[in-house]
């Protein structure tokens, strides 16, 4: 597999499938991270006097052209960040797209409009490839956070390109997650996983067994766990159909020897919006109590155990870490696990925007921009969008 800086880009009509999938409220960005992101490929591409085409999706328009998922005010922020002009065209594909990229000159930048305006994206559709490949010589993927999707412009699209490689964002990506690929048991790797559901997560713990010494459970689905441990977790959210998997789980760890760390107490409150909280121990958990994040002594123990990490892997929230009230137990964990000299990475679901919200992101050795992929590709150790390349 080769990366964007091993091509000769010179004149070429290079283009990059990047993640411009920004949060947008009234046609403003209120996030534009995934766009600077992607500077230092663009940037490469530039120095290198390439034209340049770029393509992403925005949000789920299902298929049909909708406005409030018009790729256009991306272009204008990446106008300013780059000062320099963006192109625009309204379309992904035709003619009138073609007759455009013919006339521009290298060092020149045309956005696309996107690519989810036509069901054939997400479709894989072979046709719909073919019309994209017209448009270029070189196919570069940058866009982590979607490879594990067989999307045309992700998989088909690079299956008929000749050249092709990954751009800086995706090496970056994959250079820092296969860190952890080598580790074995006694390498002191520890993972927290946490978040709303076990049953997302089956995947990753169970490969995980194969290669943690602890693994920290917290968020929601702690208590399906405590609960298949014969403790009642009175009204929180425990998944009944998913007992007898985090029995197997248990056990599976018991049997490679890796220690499993759950909540041993408990914030609680009569619902989600409340600041009646209170602690409760796992012990001694009230009959319609529901917990919304790990307690004091939770964390405590946690942390302690965490000053042993060599390696530390982070996967979801310990609690509803939207809400202050609840926030204590990730964010007090986030500045523990941020302060370590270990090798730390935080991927998948909503980790990247917690570690912001803790304000501890740049002290970790690698936030992973995919939620999804991230977590797919440390479970699976490669992606759909990779193989293809
Ligand atoms: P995930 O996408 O699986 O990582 O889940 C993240 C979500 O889990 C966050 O939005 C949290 O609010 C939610 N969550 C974490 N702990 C709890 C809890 N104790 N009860 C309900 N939701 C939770």
């Amino acid at each position: 597999m080769y990366s964007i800086n091993e091509l000769a880009l010179r004149e070429k009509r290079v283009f990059i499938r990047v993640d411009y999938n920004v949060p947008m409220k009234d046609g403003i960005i209120t996030d534009d991270t995934r766009i600077r992101l992607s500077l230092p490929t663009i940037l490469h591409a530039l120095k290198n006097k390439s034209r340049i085409i770029l393509a992403s999706h925005l949000g789920r328009p299902s298929g049909s052209r909708k406005k409030e998922f018009s790729l256009e005010p991306v272009a204008a922020r990446l106008a300013e960040l780059l000062d320099q002009e963006i192109y625009f065209f309204e379309d992904c594909v035709g003619m009138g797209v073609q007759q455009l990229i013919r006339d521009m000159k290298p060092g020149q930048i045309l956005m696309l409009e996107n690519l989810r305006f036509y069901a054939e994206e997400i479709e894989n559709t072979n046709s719909f490839a073919r019309d994209l490949a017209k448009l270029a010589d070189i196919y570069i993927n940058d866009a982590f956070a979607v490879s594990h999707r067989k999307n045309a412009s992700v998989y088909a699209l690079p299956r008929l390109m000749e050249t092709k490689a990954m751009g800086l964002l995706m090496k970056n990506e994959i250079e820092k997650l296969s860190k952890l690929f080598k580790l074995t048991h006694g390498d002191k790797f520890f993972a927290i996983i946490g978040g709303a559901k076990v049953s997302d997560k089956i995947g990753i713990i169970r490969s995980l067994l194969d290669s943690v010494d602890a693994l920290f459970i917290g968020g929601a689905m702690a208590y399906t766990f405590l609960e298949a441990q014969g403790h009642h977790m009175g009204k929180s959210l425990v998944e009944r159909d998913k007992l007898d998997l985090a029995r197997d789980i248990l056990k599976g760890a018991k049997a490679r020897n890796v220690e499993i760390l759950l909540p041993v107490d408990h914030i609680t409150a009569p619902s989600i919006d409340s600041f009646e909280t209170e602690i409760h121990s796992t012990d001694e958990f009230p009959e319609n109590g529901i917990a919304f994040d790990i307690g004091p002594e939770t964390l405590q123990l946690y942390q302690r155990k965490m000053a042993e990490a060599e390696f530390v892997l982070w996967n979801g929230p310990m609690g509803v870490f939207e809400k202050e009230q609840f926030a204590t137990g990730s964010f007090e964990l986030a500045k523990t696990v941020s302060e370590l000299s270990a090798y730390t990475v935080a991927g998948g679901g909503d980790s990247a925007s917690l570690m912001e919200k803790a304000g501890v992101a740049e002290k970790f050795s690698h936030i992973s921009t995919g939620g999804g992929a991230s977590l797919e590709f440390l479970q699976l150790k490669t992606l759909l969008g990779l193989e293809v390349l």
